[in-house]
């Protein structure tokens, strides 16, 4: 476990806004986007691949789905591939996350109602607090939880068994769940970004389902400034729509969506303001590094879960910064990106 994100396990209440806002957003416009088969998922070969024959092997044996970890970034598909899982096992899902289960008893009232292999997904999984997450490891491995009636010298333990079900988590962190709870997902996988023609493909078929009409190139523009993201991607395109009814015919080509990104401040490279800033605090006020994520946040007064969760990973991925065991630093390429050879110096 990092360092910098010991302090986080089990903060609920730091939960970013910006990410909850992004989801509500997207929850009221975007349900009917989701993929709703392995067929329809765009991209992650080798997970579809995977889950194709797990899944095909628990049906043939009449067995529940092994439990499943994903982790990646926010926006990428997790959600999606958990209800996908479902459909495809032909069973219900149930949906919570690890913030919103505060009692063991909410567990067990969840776990109790689950039919038999039904899978339970539980999003931020990494942030379900520890008298919950120990009543999860028996429910895991022996469908079996143990509940405290009572307190004192008269607490009585009762034995209630479940039905078989598939634990689906997901995390944005994967290296803040402990180790007994990693242990007990026999099947984990990272869900990666998304290349530019992938995510073409998403802005095409989006614009098909919402009946939004996007040429090649148009997708193309969308694409590569989505940050290799598939939410960002259907989102750039609502917001597009606007600009093409507006300013334009109501098609969306390169023209109008490179007009469209521009005035969302969205570079080239898919940089936002936000990411150009985080970029330009480290170059310019803590000369390029390293400097911690307390202190970066505070700098920028931003959460420091929106940094690590949804600011971090494409900088990296993009190899404009590291993470060193010192903390943060700009990278050659970040420098370049600012258009320096060197951070300015403090003395
Ligand atoms: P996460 O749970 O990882 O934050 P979601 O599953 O909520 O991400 O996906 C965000 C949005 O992106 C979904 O509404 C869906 O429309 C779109 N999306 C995600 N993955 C894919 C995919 N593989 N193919 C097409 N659309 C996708």
């Amino acid at each position: 476990m990092e360092e910098d994100e010991v302090g986080l396990y089990n903060a609920p209440d730091m939960r970013s806004e910006r990410i909850a806002g992004a989801r509500l957003e997207e929850d009221a416009n975007l349900l009917n986007l989701r993929p709703a088969s392995l067929g329809e998922y765009i991209n992650q070969q080798e997970i579809k691949e995977k889950l194709r024959i797990y899944i095909a092997a628990a049906k043939q044996r009449g067995e529940s789905l092994d439990h499943v970890l994903l982790h990646g970034p926010p926006g990428l598909g997790k959600t999606t591939l958990a209800q996908i899982i479902a459909a495809e096992m032909g069973v219900d899902i149930r949906i919570s996350s690890g913030p919103a289960i505060e009692k063991a008893g909410d567990l067990a009232a969840i776990l109790t109602n689950l039919q038999p292999h039904d899978v339970f997904f539980i999003d931020e999984i990494h942030r379900l607090r520890r008298n919950v997450e120990e009543i999860l490891y028996p429910a895991m491995e022996d469908y079996k939880i143990d509940i405290i009636l009572g307190e004192g010298p008269n607490a009585q333990s009762l034995r209630i068994d479940l039905p078989p079900f598939t634990l689906v988590g997901a995390t944005t962190r994967a290296g803040l769940i402990s180790a007994p709870m990693r242990d007990r997902f026999e099947v984990k996988f990272r869900v990666g970004f998304y290349s530019v023609d992938d995510l073409k493909t998403v802005v095409i078929r989006a614009g098909r389902i919402l009946g939004i009409e996007v040429t090649g190139g148009g997708a193309e523009e969308l694409a590569k400034r989505a940050r290799g993201t598939p939410r960002i991607a259907n989102r750039l395109l609502r917001r597009t729509r606007d600009y093409a009814e507006v300013e334009g015919e109501g098609t969306i080509d390169a023209e109008i969506a490179r007009r469209s990104l521009d005035m969302l401040r969205i570079d080239e490279h898919g940089l936002d303001e936000l990411d150009r800033a985080v970029l330009a605090t480290l170059v310019d006020k803590f000369a390029g590094g390293p400097v911690g994520l307390d202190t970066l946040a505070a700098a920028l007064s931003e959460e420091r879960d929106t940094i690590t969760d949804i600011v971090e990973p494409f900088l990296l991925q993009e190899g404009l910064i590291q993470r060193t065991p010192q903390g943060r630093i700009a990278t050659e390429r970040g420098l370049a990106y600012l258009g320096k050879e060197s951070p300015d110096r403090l003395f």
